[in-house]
């Protein structure tokens, strides 16, 4: 084994093998400093991981991040994917921005976060979710109107009605189309 395939964990301080990391491709070597094992360990005992996140959310927001604590526990604790469906564990679960903030209206406010699976996260990207929905062969409309559904009660702050959801749905689809425009004319 080289020193390239290991890694020293900042928290557990063993050496293992890069797989034992999680993947983050900005990083020189394209893994977190944090083991799998640590990071699970973390998720599962108290809220120090949880409230470095939010550290992070207010930090990347310039101060105007409004995502409290019980609303991260509640993304966290999200059993299946927002977009697909399929089952979350710890390796693959990821927090994903459904504005995503390189984009035209990103919104780095709780809202605009959901869990998703990590092909999901990689396969969206920047693109609107509206976009992500007509491609992807696993965002099923059954999906598709879960999430309309519970972006709609996160932003109105009650349950949305049928005329109102089929609004937001409309509206998503409008967006994308606007957003490809002005793409197309930058
Ligand atoms: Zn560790
Ligand atoms: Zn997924």
């Amino acid at each position: 084994m080289t020193d390239e395939q290991i890694k020293q964990c900042i928290t557990c301080k063993e050496v293992k093998p890069l797989e034992s990391f999680p993947s983050r491709p900005s990083l020189p070597d394209g893994r977190e400093g944090e083991c799998n094992s640590c990071r699970s360990l973390r998720r599962k005992t108290g809220d120090g991981y949880l409230k470095e996140r939010l550290r992070k959310h207010y930090y990347r927001s310039g101060g105007k991040g409004d995502l409290t604590l019980e609303q991260l526990r509640e993304i966290e604790s999200q059993k299946r994917c927002t977009y697909c469906g399929c089952v979350l564990y710890d390796e693959i679960r990821m927090v994903d921005h459904v504005y995503s903030l390189g984009q035209l209206w990103s919104l780095n406010c709780a809202i605009n976060m959901v869990a998703c699976c990590r092909s999901c996260n990689s396969s969206k990207r920047d693109s609107h979710v509206y976009d992500f929905y007509q491609r992807s062969d696993k965002f099923t409309t059954a999906q598709w109107e879960e999430f309309v559904y519970k972006f709609a009660r996160r932003a109105m702050r009650c349950e949305p009605s049928k005329e109102e959801l089929e609004q937001w749905s409309i509206g998503f689809e409008l967006e994308a189309k606007e957003l490809k425009e002005y793409l197309q004319r930058a």
